[in-house]
């Protein structure tokens, strides 16, 4: 860091962020300008897009070394030839840590133009989103499909541009992680705007009116899941498989067409969208959803660490509680919370008032007592600091919200905004709604009488301001459709991104994500429901698993080289009560199961290392031994290779 500091006096007219330690280079040259300074110093050079990927793999922590962002170089220009050339540090689109009105999607919607596909959020950079091979869910349209030339300044800062179908490396660099040299501007061929139209339906797993034969072959009216990926034009499943909950929610949409236009949508030139969300309405509505849901992966990861916070130990209620959450969890609670984010749709329920709960029939169980739970910044004994720490990685890796229970006075000093306008009542709004609760509680009740102690009833939520940025508390229109479906209809960089919404500090998520031949989808599948089964909780997890597809091409280094391929991407709520080993044995046991089926994992999401590393990966890329040798001739000093990808890639150290 020292010497990073000294470093910005070497180019006093390059934009220098000393708390960061990261340049912010406007220019091409000034691009060159630092790699050729790297190169002459032996440093490790890496650029953060929005620092979305595993936080490891993004910037470089070595001595010395020089992180750079793009995101003061961001400019988009139309060409006279109907492409559009962007520089790197561009954001894709909306929520970006950019003004939508910078964002490449904005720009092309301008000019009446699109990108073909994009995943499942938009806050990427350009160059982030591309060199990690990243994609959205489609069999139909990819994004890498519109790209037509790339221009990248290579370890020695000399600056190469390709074209697709006319220089091979083009197909070597478009995919390589960072490691053949920093993207300068990438170009677009891109599609005609377009809207898209869609619904999202909660299936059961054992409705079999489900249109789709999620784990069969399919037959002449129900499609099996390959042929349900291949023919829809975008689409993303989210299995819930935990005991009690065993659903599958599917999201699909298609490019409007002249018939898909009436009474509601409008017509294309009076159209009226109707945007996805993502969020129930919980709770009559009063909070947003994102908050309850950060709030139950909080505790449910962190209950056992807040007690011991929270209740003193000489106390028989933590044993009392601790003994009620273990007999419940994995029977009623996670069950619970999952039917309220994703209720099962069963045709002909509509939303209705909510049924008012009996009267609390355990009076001496609780006190009127109001406390404030806060869903608070991680300002612990070691919060990252510097390049590190930066973009959604770091976020994630400073490990979401802490909480804190506060009594109200104590609260309103912490500077956070209250978000519930009256407390939730943990009677009415939770437990009584609860199946089999009561007789847990009983048995709680006259323990606590014994002992004279009462529970309070009543908690306000409390959030830090920024994090309630966009936040919705469900909307009206989405409570009037039946229990489970929603349809919408959209702008194509609306609600494409169906996770657009998510909040990085609320949802901390880290992924796995197995890219797995399509033509494999029926035995996939059938697998991953018998894991399930005989693991039980420590297979599922309390979290949900995300099944989607990507059109094959021809990029190398690309996890859909040369085939369509089925994702199954892995959630892992990234709470600060697990460790990082908690995680990786989650992961590992995914890793061994779907070995088998040859898979190629995301490069931005946790990869499997040992005899699922490099070694493994060289033998499902056939290009990868002509890509690490184009890669030494563009990186011969190694500037961009750091720990993580040298292992990632059994990149041999350079002789001295
Ligand atoms: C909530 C969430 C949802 C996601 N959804 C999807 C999805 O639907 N589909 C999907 O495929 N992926 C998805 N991802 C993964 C995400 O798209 C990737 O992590 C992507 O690489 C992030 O882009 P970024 O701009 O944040 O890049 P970063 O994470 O900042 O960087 C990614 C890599 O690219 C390198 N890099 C960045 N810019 C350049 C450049 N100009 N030249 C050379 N190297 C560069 C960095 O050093 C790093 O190695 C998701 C991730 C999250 C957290």
């Amino acid at each position: 860091m020292t010497e990073a500091r000294d470093l910005s006096s070497q180019f006093p007219s390059i934009q220098y962020d000393s708390l960061t330690c990261i340049f912010h280079p406007q220019s091409e040259a000034e691009i060159v300008q630092l790699v050729q300074y790297a190169s002459a110093h032996d440093l490790q050079f890496r650029v953060i897009g929005s620092g979305h990927s595993v936080v490891k793999s993004i910037l470089s922590t070595a001595q010395g070394a020089i992180n750079i962002s793009l995101d003061q170089y961001r400019a988009v220009t139309f060409n006279d030839d109907g492409t559009v050339t962007v520089q790197a540090g561009c954001f894709l689109g909306r929520n970006a840590p950019a003004p939508w009105e910078n964002t490449l999607f904005y720009q092309l919607e301008q000019k009446g133009l699109a990108a073909p596909d994009m995943g499942g959020i938009t806050h990427q950079a350009v160059g982030g989103f591309t060199t990690m091979g990243c994609s959205g869910g489609s069999v139909q349209y990819a994004y890498t499909d519109s790209i037509v030339a790339i221009s990248l300044v290579d370890g020695q800062g000399t600056v190469h541009a390709y074209r697709q179908g006319k220089d091979p490396e083009f197909e070597a660099v478009l995919v390589s992680m960072g490691l053949m040299g920093i993207f300068s501007t990438l170009t677009f061929k891109p599609s005609e705007r377009f809207n898209i139209i869609g619904d999202e339906t909660c299936y059961a797993l054992d409705d079999v009116d489900c249109p789709i034969d999620f784990f069969g072959p399919g037959t002449t009216d129900k499609p099996s899941l390959e042929q349900f990926l291949r023919q829809t034009e975008y689409t993303r499943l989210l299995w819930w498989p935990q005991k009690g909950a065993e659903r599958m929610v599917v999201w699909k949409a298609q490019r409007m067409k002249s018939e898909d236009y009436d009474g509601l949508t409008g017509t294309p030139e009076s159209f009226k969208p109707k945007p996805y969300t993502e969020f129930p309405v919980i709770l009559g509505s009063q909070i947003p959803a994102q908050v309850a849901a950060s709030l139950f992966y909080q505790l449910s990861a962190g209950w056992r660490t807040l007690f011991e916070e929270w209740i003193p130990a000489e106390t028989p209620l933590r044993d009392l509680l601790e003994a009620l959450i273990e007999a419940t969890y994995e029977t009623q609670i996670l069950p619970f919370v999952i039917n309220l984010f994703a209720p099962v749709f069963k045709r002909d329920v509509v939303t209705s008032e909510p049924v008012p709960p009996p009267p609390c029939p355990f009076g001496s169980l609780f006190s009127d007592e109001v406390r404030v739970i806060e869903l608070g910044r991680n300002t612990g004994s070691n919060p990252m600091q510097g390049a590190a720490a930066q973009g959604s990685a770091g976020r994630r890796a400073a490990g979401g919200p802490v909480l804190r229970l506060l009594d109200l006075e104590a609260a309103s000093q912490t500077g956070s905004t209250r978000v519930t306008s009256t407390p939730i009542d943990l009677w009415n709004d939770v437990l009584a709604r609860m199946p089999g609760m009561n007789e847990q509680l009983s048995k709680l009740e006259s323990a606590l009488s014994e002992r004279g102690l009462k529970l309070p009833r009543y908690y306000h939520l409390h959030a830090p301001s920024e994090a309630l940025q966009g936040l919705q508390a469900g909307s009206e229109a989405a409570s009037q459709e039946p229990v489970g479906t929603q349809r919408f209809w959209d702008n194509w960089y609306g609600s494409l991104p169906m996770d657009n919404d998510v909040s990085d500090f609320l949802m901390p998520t880290e992924f796995t994500e197995l890219w797995i031949p399509l033509e494999k989808t029926q035995e996939l599948m059938n697998d991953l429901r018998d894991f399930y089964e005989k693991g039980g909780f420590k297979a599922t997890g309390s979290y949900s698993c995300e099944i989607y597809a990507a059109k094959a091409n021809d990029l190398w280094l690309s996890p859909a080289y040369k085939q369509d391929v089925i994702r199954v991407d892995v959630f892992w709520f990234h709470d600060i009560y697990r460790s990082e080993d908690e995680l990786e044995a989650f992961y590992q046991q995914y890793w061994e199961l779907l070995r088998k089926y040859d898979f190629r994992p995301h490069w931005a999401k946790y990869m499997p290392e040992g005899d699922m590393g490099a070694g493994y990966l060289a033998q499902r890329y056939p290009m990868w031994k002509q890509f690490l040798e184009l890669r030494a001739q563009m990186d011969p000093k190694q500037l961009f290779v750091t720990d993580y990808w040298r292992n990632a890639l059994g990149i041999p150290q350079v002789n001295p």
